[in-house]
């Protein structure tokens, strides 16, 4: 049996006559830029949130630099964000001339709430969370936290559309949740593309211009701003797909499951847990495996292709060399870095390719 990380193929051949026809439809029109998609699908992902506004932008990446920069985030500033997260999330920080402060995570691998504080100076101005793999950080904490000592929170959503944290939509606590629909990501388009929610009219107008060369009226440049626009094309992708997440998102719940019952007695195999009160949308199925890389082998050797999520931690990356971390500033991410594994997962997996992948970890542990 073949059974590759991620299957974009199997979903589009679930859609495709619907697709085909929505993307041939933005050619015809030649609604490329802006356009009728655009602002339609701006509304739904909006309300589907119950959010006031959603800004679509053509990444997730600038989601996050837009939000920050428009926040007022800047050189001298510091922002606190986790230690195990794609790299987006720090650069950005980076980017806005500010420095990013990383914090460990806990054992559900989101930033560890409870060591937010010792991290925070005179020079902290935010916090952002992300809500790794599909898993809620916990958010009740991290919210008190910032209204505590005024900082801003911005929750970065681009592995966790729709998931919850005690009922509440995450991506809807702080000044802004932003969004990635890279192709794998659980809502993902056929190119890049991203989004900011706010319920924050003024932000909203604010990162919008931003957004559009500093100008919200053609030609008239409040400021200077960056060209980040979700396509038309794009968009079509999107709102053929976002009818269609909460049923995706469903399966990938009961695909997790799955995998934790079959696994779940294997002593060398850590399962993912599921904070409570939450809804994990399971971006990402990652074990923690002894003896990894030959695990890793054997199931390519079957077939089955699986992935890590992330190789390096961001604060031991050559690009944060010069902050001279060490492994003990880290323990929990340090000592998960060498054991992660994402196994397949997409809403299409069937219960016998779960069986079969399982079945090829607990071979290769009884050797
Ligand atoms: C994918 C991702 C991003 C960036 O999104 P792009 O659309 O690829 O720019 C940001 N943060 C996290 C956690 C991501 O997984």
């Amino acid at each position: 049996m073949k059974i590759p990380f991620v299957d974009l193929k199997a979903q589009y051949h679930s859609l495709k006559t619907e697709m085909d026809a929505a993307i041939f439809n933005v050619i015809e029109n030649t609604a490329f830029i802006k356009g009728k998609q655009v602002s339609t699908f701006e509304e739904a992902f909006a309300h589907k949130y119950g959010v006031k506004n959603c800004i679509g932008l053509a990444n997730g990446t600038d989601a996050l630099y837009i939000s920050m920069k428009m926040l007022g985030i800047g050189p001298g500033d510091e922002v606190i964000t986790t230690a195990w997260s794609w790299i987006s999330t720090s650069e950005t920080v980076t980017q806005t001339g500010a420095r990013p402060v990383f914090v460990d995570v806990d054992a559900f691998y989101t930033i560890d709430a409870s060591k937010i504080e010792d991290k925070i100076t005179s020079r902290t101005k935010a916090i952002i969370p992300v809500h790794l793999y599909g898993q809620a950080a916990q958010m009740d904490v991290i919210t008190d936290i910032a209204k505590r000592h005024n900082l801003i929170l911005i929750e970065d959503c681009a592995q966790s559309h729709f998931t919850e944290f005690k009922g509440q939509k995450a991506g809807t606590f702080g000044s802004a949740g932003t969004f990635s629909f890279y192709p794998g990501k659980n809502l993902g388009a056929y190119g890049d593309a991203g989004a900011i929610l706010t319920n924050d009219d003024e932000m909203a107008a604010k990162f919008r211009m931003y957004a559009s060369h500093g100008a919200l009226k053609k030609h008239h440049h409040e400021i200077e701003g960056i060209n980040s626009r979700l396509d038309g094309l794009q968009a079509a992708v999107l709102n053929v797909k976002l009818p269609h997440i909460d049923e995706w998102n469903s399966r990938r719940i009961e695909n997790a499951a799955m995998y934790t019952e079959h696994l779940k007695d294997v002593p060398e195999v850590k399962i993912p847990m599921v904070r409570k009160d939450t809804k994990h949308t399971f971006h990402i199925y990652c074990i923690q495996a002894e003896n990894r890389e030959a695990l890793r082998e054997h199931l390519l050797e079957n077939g089955i292709e699986t992935q890590i999520h992330y190789p390096t931690m961001l604060p031991f990356m050559p690009a944060y060399k010069y902050m001279k971390h060490k492994p003990e500033d880290f323990p929990n991410a340090y000592a998960a870095q060498d054991k992660i594994l994402s196994l397949p997962m997409y809403a299409e997996l069937t219960p016998e390719n779960i069986e079969y992948v399982s079945d090829t970890v607990k071979k290769f542990y009884k050797r």
